[in-house]
């Protein structure tokens, strides 16, 4: 544990110093006199969460070496941005369990390579019940492995009937392109870089996905016509995001981004062009928040990593191509938050827990999510 708080503020610090010279930003110490009056604030609220991929080291993101791969980040997002440096996940490094994790605010300990519920009421849950707000208000968009069931714990009192729609882009994909026809689409369709011999329990959901393949209108050549990149699922979730925002507007809607897992194939170049990628998509992910009259000037987005991955140094390790050790910098990662009610140009240099994002948002929406464990960020706002 002391390895990891040594590393985790020697990666602050050296974090801080780089950002502070690179574009000015403030710590948050100085700036408490620029909170937002209540009065100022917007009185519709709506927020989208983007995790950045599965697991982005520090190294290849916000420390020094790792700018070049975040430019949009770094020159779009962050001077308009409240900055963690240091968000500490303490949870199971796989990535259902840890989206799942991040979306109740509990360290979750189901199973990651099964399609389980989560134990604890996830965030959509709390919206939804306390808020009174109907299914097409929360939308998540994930990768496919397990994922299925991360919109609707099976917590007493909340569970079925108070979710999120979810919406698995390949699977939607997968359904509109003809059998005949999927050989080109291998990459697009793969299902997970670590259990390639996953096979989801999808016969029981067909009806559902033939309904949201015709409500979201997936258009296949569409899709092709306006990616740079056809092999990525991630500029698939983006594109099903626009047909969700556009079509149903939702106040909470939560996009899981994947492509950076690719690091488990060994390429440390495809690792990096995915945070690249993904680095563009979360810009793009705020030019449409800006350009869509329903979002614009009333939405947050909140963007952070759901882990890193090992460090290179870790005895037992593999460096960028997994997170299996559990050292510091598989779990020490940043979190980024943007909107209209959110300070600018600030960095929160403490560290906060993976598990503070549910309470946060339960303080910016005016919900109570009683069973998370992590505590609401107070200088966010
Ligand atoms: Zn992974």
């Amino acid at each position: 544990m002391q390895d990891l708080k040594a590393t985790a503020a020697a990666v602050s610090r050296s974090r801080r110093e780089f950002l502070r010279d690179a574009t000015g930003v403030c710590l948050a110490s100085t700036l408490l006199g620029s909170r937002l009056k209540a009065a100022q604030r917007p009185r519709i609220r709506k927020a989208v969460v983007v995790t950045f991929g599965g697991g982005a080291r520090d190294d290849e993101t916000f420390m020094p070496d790792g700018r070049q791969n975040i430019p949009h980040l770094i020159a779009d997002l962050l001077p308009r941005a409240t900055f963690f440096s240091q968000v500490v996940n303490r949870g199971i490094l796989g990535h259902y369990v840890a989206n799942a994790s991040l979306a109740t605010g509990a360290y979750e300990t189901i199973n990651n390579f099964i399609a389980a519920p989560p134990e604890h009421p996830t965030v959509f849950e709390y919206f939804r019940k306390e808020l009174r707000r109907p299914a097409s208000d929360v939308w998540v968009i994930a990768p496919s492995v397990g994922f299925e069931r991360i919109g609707e714990s099976r917590h007493e009192g909340y569970g079925p009937g108070l979710g999120a729609n979810i919406v698995l882009p390949k699977r939607l994909l997968a359904s509109a392109v003809p059998a005949g026809a999927r050989g080109g689409f291998e990459s697009l369709l793969h299902d997970s870089y670590e259990t390639p011999s996953y096979q989801p329990d999808a016969g029981a959901s067909q009806v559902e996905l033939d309904r949201l393949t015709g409500m979201l209108k997936v258009s296949v050549s569409e899709f092709l016509a306006g990616a740079r990149n056809v092999e990525s699922a991630d500029e698939l979730s983006i594109f099903i995001a626009r047909r969700v925002m556009r079509q149903f507007a939702p106040s909470l809607l939560w996009i899981t981004l994947h492509d950076i897992d690719v690091a488990h194939a060994g390429a440390f170049s495809l690792y990096v062009d995915a945070i690249r990628r993904t680095d563009r998509l979360c810009a793009e992910i705020w030019k449409l928040i800006q350009s869509e009259p329903e979002y614009a000037g009333k939405t947050s987005l909140f963007i952070l990593p759901d882990f890193g991955r090992d460090s290179d140094e870790t005895p037992g390790g593999n460096g960028f191509q997994h997170h299996r050790t559990g050292d510091a910098r598989s779990r020490t990662t940043w979190m980024l938050a943007v909107g209209p009610d959110i300070r600018e140009n600030v960095l929160i240099d403490r560290p906060i827990d993976s598990m503070d994002l549910v309470p946060t948002l339960g303080s910016y929406f005016g919900f109570s999510p009683r069973f998370a464990q992590g505590k609401p960020v107070s200088e966010l706002f």
